[in-house]
């Protein structure tokens, strides 16, 4: 649409010449021209085509030996148990599922008590918080068997406030692939940010069941498996990426917007990330920075930075 109306305009602006030859020249080139800004818008579109109604799923999609694009390189791949019993009418069977129609845990509780510090001193980021989300509401958990989402994931965990500090690198160095274990980083908000996998390896956002903030607890607290709008709802697409949270090697992690477009997994590279420059502590920054989007895995898929803070389970 957008490639007519300007050939209209450019049409019009050489209507003004004499020489029907030279008219017919410069419209033949401009066809050329407009042929190739055809070509590449729609391969533009092509690659920014992510229905959030068909995410292909991330089941299985690991590997304990190398990085891959779309996948999570892990250290170990141990299934548990629980997660999600029934499988939700939103996930198909040709693979994908449909984010638009996943059902979602009701509520609106607020924590009052939450809690998060994030500073830098020299070499070393510190952020402790308590898990709560400072930010936002939460949904009722242990999930109530009245809530219709209780039929697909009767989740008992219950959300509670449980401390936590790290000492991050503050100017992390860019390194080869890394293996990740369960958790990945923490949001700004407090909120722990896991990997994309369930108990039982296979796609947590897909499977689980979130509140309308995409949260939800285990035995160890309240997290994300993907980085939720209430962390940058509001903000324009036109501005730079902002820092949504730090993963364990340093490295930000924004929200998907760059240049007014939405960040498909194939603008980053086989952690989940690329270079550019976003919005760190306040300043515009160009660094390695994780990535937000709508396909799995969602985060991060690997870790990049060479120094992983101490006690991160891997
Ligand atoms: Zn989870």
């Amino acid at each position: 649409m957008s490639i007519r109306v300007r050939r209209e305009k450019r049409g019009a602006k050489t209507d003004g010449r004499d020489a029907a030859r030279v008219r017919r020249e410069i419209a033949s080139a401009l066809g050329i021209v407009l042929a190739l800004l055809g070509i590449a818008g729609m391969a533009h579109a092509v690659k920014n085509a992510v229905d959030p109604a068909n995410l292909p799923i991330g089941d299985g999609k690991y590997s304990t030996t190398a990085a891959q694009r779309g996948y999570v390189y892990l250290c170990h791949a141990q299934a548990g148990g629980g997660g999600a019993t029934v499988q939700g009418p939103w996930i198909h069977d040709d693979g994908t599922w449909d984010s638009t129609a996943k059902a979602e845990v009701d509520g609106s509780v607020s924590w009052p008590t939450a809690y998060v510090s994030i500073t830098k001193s020299g070499g070393t980021r510190t952020i402790t918080s308590n898990d709560l989300p400072t930010n936002h509401t939460t949904g009722v958990f242990p999930i109530q068997p009245s809530d219709d989402a209780y039929q697909y994931d009767p989740n008992p965990g219950a959300i509670a406030a449980s401390s936590r500090s790290w000492e991050l690198p503050a100017k992390p160095k860019k390194g080869p692939p890394q293996c990740m274990g369960g958790e990945a980083g923490i949001a700004v908000n407090g909120v722990d940010i896991y990997n994309p996998l369930d108990a039982l390896l296979r796609d947590a956002n897909a499977h689980e069941l979130q509140d309308h903030c995409d949260g939800h607890p285990n035995a160890h607290g309240y997290h994300y498996h993907s980085i939720p709008k209430c962390l940058y709802s509001g903000r324009s697409r036109k501005k730079p990426p902002v820092t949504v949270g730090f993963a364990y090697d340093g490295f930000p992690i924004t929200s998907p917007f760059e240049d007014g477009e939405r960040l498909t997994n194939a603008d980053l590279d086989v952690c989940h990330g690329k270079t550019s420059k976003v919005k760190v502590d306040g300043k515009l920054k160009r660094t390695y920075h994780y990535v937000a989007t709508r396909e799995y895995p969602y985060v991060v898929g690997c870790f990049r930075g060479t120094q992983i803070a101490a006690g991160v389970p891997r």
